[in-house]
């Protein structure tokens, strides 16, 4: 099969079919979204090596006997041991030996086949486009601070960041009905929050007052310092972004005022499939160009210019 492969160096090669285990199914993928973590990775800041990517919509193509056969899904992407300490516990999101596809100790979704254990996939409802499907990973981690955030409905929020999580934050927060301010630094992102329900500023025209809850989705530091300087008294800043490398934190602006400081990650795909399924987001609007896995060295190039939403491979 055709796959691209990060060993210091990305290249297309030409590797054989990934074996099966006797939980897992075998994945043709459809559509594959390159996000902000994977350019880390092909960067050379997460060791890890093999093929690239967690974001996916695809058909399962094996084995031959399994419920899941001709099925288009989507899949979590924490691979739990099922043994350790915290999995026992019922704590197999953070399981100690957790792998993730493309990210951590397995391969991932840039290529023709991908493996994954039965138990991660879910369906994909038929009136769902693969376009927006293959959006169902970075929509749940938007519905993630739903979850991790009480009365949301009555909180002025704010959202750092104009790239993609921080746009579909924006598109999950403001059907709850809360009021939703965007931070970015393209104007044409800002357009796409307004369609979302929310009203985008460039950051240095983001009107006064604090905010009750802040998410960082920015991917930069600066970020968080905005966030901090903007949160109210006791207010809760989420964060969303992984920095590279440690980052310098003034502990006064989080102690004094009592802010509550929270790191989110991966969501509900369920919640998310069902706000696909309804319409009720779209995700297509974010999609900047869709190259051929062929084409994928360029699609990396592409996608790591400033102010591009998401590249899609189209590994068919
Ligand atoms: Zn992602
Ligand atoms: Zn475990």
């Amino acid at each position: 099969m055709q796959a691209l492969y990060y060993d210091g160096d990305l290249r297309l090669r030409d590797l054989p079919l990934p074996e099966l285990k006797s939980d897992e199914v075998l994945i043709r993928v459809l559509l594959a979204g390159v996000c902000r973590t994977d350019l880390e990775v092909i960067r050379g800041y997460r060791a890890f090596r093999g093929i690239p990517g967690h974001e996916f919509v695809g058909l399962v193509a094996g084995p031959e006997d399994s419920p899941w056969l001709g099925r288009r899904v989507v899949g979590e992407i924490n691979i739990a041991c099922g043994a350790c300490d915290l999995c026992l516990r019922g704590l197999s999101r953070y399981c100690r030996g957790r792998r993730v596809p493309g990210l951590r100790d397995r391969n991932g979704t840039f290529a023709e086949y991908l493996t994954l254990p039965a138990a991660n996939l879910h369906q994909v409802p038929d009136n769902i486009a693969a376009e927006a499907a293959v959006f169902t990973e970075p929509l749940a981690a938007a519905l993630a601070v739903t979850d991790a955030v009480p009365h949301l409905t009555q909180s002025r929020i704010l959202v750092v960041g104009d790239g993609v999580l921080g746009l579909l934050c924006c598109s999950v927060l403001a059907l709850q009905g809360s009021e939703v301010h965007l931070a970015g630094h393209y104007p044409e992102h800002l357009r796409l929050a307004e369609a979302y329900g929310a009203s985008g500023f460039l950051e240095r025209e983001l009107p006064g007052g604090d905010y009750d809850v802040i998410v960082e989705a920015s991917g930069s530091p600066s970020g968080l310092t905005l966030a901090l300087e903007r949160v109210r008294p006791q207010g809760t800043v989420v964060l969303k972004s992984t920095y590279k490398g440690q980052v310098a934190l003034d502990t006064a602006a989080l102690v004094v005022p009592e802010v509550r400081l929270m790191g989110s990650r991966c969501g509900p795909f369920p919640a998310a499939l069902r706000l696909l399924a309804r319409g009720w987001v779209d995700p297509r609007p974010l999609i900047a160009r869709s190259f051929p896995l062929a084409q994928g060295v360029e699609a990396i190039e592409f996608a790591r210019q400033p102010g591009v939403l998401r590249v899609l491979l189209d590994c068919q």
